[in-house]
């Protein structure tokens, strides 16, 4: 079917290169570019003989438009794959437009310097009108959507489980069970042990950036925002047990609050044990999770990059993790006039996944997805030019290939609602 090149090479790219390569009647030939060009080597010699999908390599910094435009000319993908951080979001998209290549992430747009004045000023001024303080908001990346539209190219944001496969299953539920959804709660549960005291399941500086946040949802047509941590639920999930679970802002509830019609209140949760929040709490406090540079024996150095040094790098957590996640929506709201309720879900075993791929489940639930996006593209499937989140497609192809690729869901259709 075709090429994509796929930037970055870490946990999350690990997962999507084995599935690119499992399915290798679209991915006919896949290009690994990351600024470390070393681990896209040894995934590639991993690989290679075990996939009729031709792998190449190359060393590329996503943040230079010029490299990435002189890559995707000689390489000529039919998409490229952002695997790569946030950060790098507006460059790639940049590139897709210059070289004429459809593009997709897993994450929409923040920056890596939050105390650039000129970001600073917009970002201050959406908080105010907004009404949510987090440092990632999708307007950035929907402001190329004419761009993408006129190039007759295509953009999907946010391809990997929350956001993507959530807001897939919210299009479904729309397409499928509901004339009217009232109330969506995400609940995003990892029930896993790596048996560290202390680690992030995915880049440490993108994790405790979203999770010492303040916390947001929406209510009634407007955003409600709450100190960090400070809606706490308990909830029973299928396979794993009881859990705590925080309210989070979180991307998908600002594009679903305008593609879900008349939704009237959408909230995201994940769980966290007490000791992941103790040594949050106690980093936050010493000013090890800043963003701002400090002089250090003659060294500039960003307190939360050096503690990322420090922390397990979690593409190595994948032999110690044992547990499951569970990851899904509740929905409440109207069918044929009656009330109803609905609850679709995944539930993810770790091992499983380290068995299959050489990962853990966070790495995996982002990675098939993405993969599973990217061949919506590739195939045609779905395809019509601009900028979009899962939800504005059709949800069908996307369910089918989940169950066929690795992430089955199912449905409850009496779920015990969060109060
Ligand atoms: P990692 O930190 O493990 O990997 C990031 C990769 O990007 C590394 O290989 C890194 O290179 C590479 N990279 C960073 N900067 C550049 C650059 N300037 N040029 C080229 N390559 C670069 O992150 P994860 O794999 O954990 O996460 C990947 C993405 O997935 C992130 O955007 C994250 O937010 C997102 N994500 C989405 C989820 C979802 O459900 N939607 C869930 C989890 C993650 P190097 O190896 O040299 O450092």
């Amino acid at each position: 079917m075709g090429k994509a090149l796929i930037i970055g090479c870490g946990g999350v790219a690990g997962v999507v290169i084995h599935k690119c390569c499992q399915n290798s009647d679209v991915f006919e030939e896949i290009m690994i570019a990351s600024r470390t060009k070393s681990k896209c080597d040894a995934i590639k010699e991993k690989l290679d003989g075990t996939t009729p999908t031709k792998i190449r390599t190359a060393k590329v910094d996503a943040d230079n438009l010029d490299e990435l435009c002189a890559l995707i000319d000689e390489y000529k993908p039919d998409i490229v794959m952002n695997i790569a951080l946030p950060y790098q979001d507006l460059t790639i998209m940049d590139a897709c437009l210059r070289c004429g290549v459809n593009y997709m992430d897993t994450a929409n747009y923040e920056p890596e310097d939050t105390d650039d004045p000129e970001w600073r000023a917009i970002y201050e001024k959406r908080c105010k009108e907004e009404g949510f303080t987090a440092y990632f908001d999708y307007s950035w990346q929907w402001a190329y959507k004419e761009k993408f539209e006129k190039a007759g190219l295509t953009a999907l944001l946010g391809s990997g489980f929350d956001p993507g496969v959530t807001q897939a299953y919210c299009a479904y539920a729309q397409k499928h069970l509901f004339d009217q959804i009232d109330t969506i709660d995400i609940l995003d549960c990892n029930g896993g042990d790596h048996g560290y005291p202390f680690a992030t399941n995915f880049n440490p500086e993108i994790n405790l950036r979203e999770v010492s946040a303040p916390g947001s949802y929406w209510e009634n047509g407007h955003w409600v925002e709450i100190p960090a941590m400070s809606i706490k639920r308990e909830y029973d999930f299928d396979q794993v047990g009881h859990k705590d679970m925080y309210l989070l802002h979180h991307e998908e509830i600002e594009s679903l609050a305008r593609n879900i019609p008349d939704v009237k209140r959408i909230r995201f949760f994940m769980t966290f044990g007490q000791s992941y929040l103790t040594h949050m709490k106690c980093l936050e406090n010493v000013g090890m999770l800043s963003t701002t540079p400090i002089e250090f024996e003659g060294h500039q150095i960003v307190p939360i990059q050096f503690l990322k040094a420090l922390l397990p790098d979690p593409a190595t957590l994948g032999p110690r993790t044992k547990g499951k996640t569970n990851i899904g929506c509740i929905f409440t709201g109207k069918k044929d006039g009656k009330e109803k309720t609905a609850y679709i879900y995944n539930v993810c075993d770790h091992e499983a996944c380290y068995r299959e791929v050489g990962s853990q489940a966070i790495s995996y639930t982002t990675g098939v997805p993405a993969m599973i996006g990217a061949m919506m593209l590739m195939t045609g499937k779905w395809n019509k030019p601009g900028v979009y989140t899962v939800e504005e497609f059709d949800p069908d192809p996307y369910m089918e290939a989940l169950n066929k690729w690795g992430l089955p869901w199912q449905i409850n259709d009496n779920p015990v609602l969060v109060d």
